[in-house]
């Protein structure tokens, strides 16, 4: 090839820098979409900031980048945030806070990307403080929504129906949308009915700056969430609102592979979809009470399970073992049925094996994709978030099971029995098994030749291109 036509490759690929938060949750579909841009040769820049909140985010943007070496990496030091100012004792919000407060920080820094930037695309906690940054350097910015799309109409539609209510949490009812089945209040982020705390503030401020963006990309496909694009496209959510690119299903990446050999091995050892998987993402500590109640719930169930324990919400803080966690009693009994483990698990490879036949997951958005990716049905467990908003979903696409009395983290402690019979009743519906497959194949149909995915990044392409 000569060196022009190269060169004029390269200036036709556009520049695009990927900012996201904090938290597994936010990091993994960020990284996921910077491998598909690069794919698409695209030139990316990734914004990472220092310190992070946990171990698994310094491990996986370190794996990502040995593995993308054509990736430019952008380090953004945080300003100290003195916690007191803050408002939440949730590491990961303060965290969100902490880079909202050093957003003005980006804008010498970025201007001295070369080649130019095309475009920013940053994570949902970080829309009001990333504007003035995209302004000042004339920059289409864009969002990558880390949930749902239902999630997302709720997220815009919030600030309209908050004010028709008179901002007043006490007074809130349903969210009813055209289009949309309506939300309940039961279903809000609980932090959204308690005044004064950082999640509000930050769900507030950015939810009213959405249309001050160019576009959101979001984790989805029709196949899933028709209802919810279509409301949001429709203008039915907010009058103006700019375009909702369906993005995904992303499909989990090589370079997040982790060592869960012994997991596997045990896998291997177990009949085909005889297996429920349990877990509850990267953030979620269960109360020892309601761990134990787990524990006695999968012995119940009669399945053979392989349960992720988690007992802080930070990894690092993580200290106890098993033994004392779960009680050496209960983690003898479950020896004959079940593999335990307290450590950071390769959960896309654990759901796409064959022996896996359910999961009981809390349904953070990217486990929600993981699944259908892999056609594995889901009793969902929402804890805390947008999970309940993600619960409605998975239940209403015939993806899942949701058992709405159970409520949030820590409302109530949901007994063992109950739990066993549930997972039998998931694991034992032939029904839900053809539902979950029919959702697994949109999902490739989706991501393979001539599908959404494929269309929509052609899309969003030609408009950053035009945009230089
Ligand atoms: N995850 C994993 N191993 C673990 C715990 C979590 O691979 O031991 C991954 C999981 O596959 C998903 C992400 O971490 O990609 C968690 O994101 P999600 O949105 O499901 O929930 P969150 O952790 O944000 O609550
Ligand atoms: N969220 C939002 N705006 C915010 C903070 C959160 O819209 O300022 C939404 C977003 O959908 C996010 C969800 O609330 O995924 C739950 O947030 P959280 O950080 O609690 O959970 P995570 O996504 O880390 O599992």
């Amino acid at each position: 090839m000569s060196v022009r036509v190269a060169t004029a490759m390269q200036s036709d690929q556009p520049h695009i820098a990927l900012l996201p938060s904090a938290g597994m949750g936010h990091l993994t579909p960020f990284l996921r979409l910077a491998t598909l841009l690069v794919r698409r040769h695209c030139r990316v820049t990734l914004i990472t900031t220092h310190p992070t909140v946990s171990l698994s985010e310094s491990r996986l943007v370190s794996r990502f980048l040995s593995a993308f070496p054509q990736v430019t990496q952008l380090p953004f030091h945080l300003l100290p945030l003195d916690p007191s100012t803050a408002n939440s004792t949730d590491p990961f919000y303060l965290q969100f806070e902490t880079i909202r407060r050093s957003a003005h920080l980006l804008s010498p820094l970025l201007a001295t990307l070369s080649p130019p930037l095309h475009a920013l695309i940053s994570d949902v906690s970080l829309i009001s403080s990333v504007i003035p940054v995209a302004e000042t350097l004339h920059l289409p910015n864009y969002l990558l929504f880390t949930s749902s799309a239902r999630m997302f109409a709720f997220f815009s539609y919030f600030p309209t129906f908050a004010s028709k209510s008179g901002d007043d949490p006490a007074t809130f009812g349903d969210v009813k949308i055209p289009g949309l089945t309506p939300i309940p209040r039961s279903s809000f982020p609980p932090l959204l009915l308690i005044p004064d705390n950082l999640f509000g503030k930050i769900f507030r401020e950015d939810g009213c700056e959405v249309n001050k963006l160019n576009g959101f990309l979001v984790n989805t496909f029709e196949g899933l969430e028709a209802e919810s694009l279509e409301t949001l496209n429709g203008g039915k959510v907010l009058k103006g609102l700019p375009s909702v690119f369906p993005v995904g299903p992303f499909p989990p990446c090589e370079f997040e592979r982790g060592d869960c050999g012994d997991q596997l091995k045990w896998l291997d050892e177990q009949p085909a979809g005889s297996v429920v998987y349990v877990s509850f993402g990267s953030r979620t500590a269960m109360s020892r009470d309601q761990i134990r109640e787990v524990g006695d719930g999968l012995i119940k169930s009669g399945c053979r399970f392989l349960w992720v324990v988690k007992d802080k919400k930070v990894d690092k803080e993580e200290e106890e073992g098993l033994d004392e966690v779960v009680g050496l009693e209960l983690m003898e009994r479950m020896k004959a049925k079940g593999l335990v483990v307290k450590k950071w698990v390769d959960q896309p490879q654990i759901l796409g094996h064959s022996s896996v036949g359910g999961f009981v997951s809390h349904c953070g958005w990217n486990s929600v994709i993981e699944a259908a990716w892999h056609g594995v049905p889901i009793l969902a467990w929402p804890q805390i978030g947008d999970q309940k908003i993600n619960a409605e979903l998975v239940e209403a696409s015939g993806l899942g099971i949701w058992v709405t009395s159970w409520g949030w983290a820590e409302e109530v402690v949901v007994k063992g029995d109950e739990i066993g019979e549930r997972i039998r009743e998931m694991m034992g519906s032939e029904l839900l098994r053809g539902q979950a497959a029919r959702i697994r194949e949109e999902a490739r149909k989706a991501f393979g030749d001539g599908g959404s995915v494929g269309i929509t990044f052609k899309q969003l392409i030609e408009e950053w291109k035009a945009s230089n």
